[in-house]
């Protein structure tokens, strides 16, 4: 066997690191949308990181407390009726809210 031939195929095996691929994956997983039924009706739920500073505040609809900026929390909305029903809720809060979404 020719010495040549090994270095070659090592040298082709080895891939680049790709940090950027984890990022990516990590902001889908973040803001990944789910349905959640609540008294028999669906809703689609967002995560939100948090909202950045100076952007608008949020009060949160099963506690009425604002939710503070950077929190991160969750985004719901009733799926039949659409997006224009968005609410912001602690994420606790949407744990044990049982809905209706006015
Ligand atoms: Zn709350």
């Amino acid at each position: 066997m020719p010495r040549n031939n090994r270095t070659a195929r090592a040298g082709r095996k080895a891939k680049p690191a790709v940090p950027e691929e984890d990022l990516k994956l990590e902001l889908v997983r973040s803001s990944l949308r789910r349905t959640v039924t609540r008294r028999g009706v669906d809703y689609s739920v967002q995560n939100v990181s948090g909202n950045a500073e100076g952007e608008k505040t949020w009060i949160c609809p099963h506690c009425n407390v604002d939710i503070k900026t950077g929190t991160a929390h969750v985004v719901a909305w009733d799926a039949v009726r659409g997006v224009d029903t968005r609410r912001h809720f602690h994420t606790q809060c949407f744990n044990s809210f049982q809905g209706p979404l006015l």
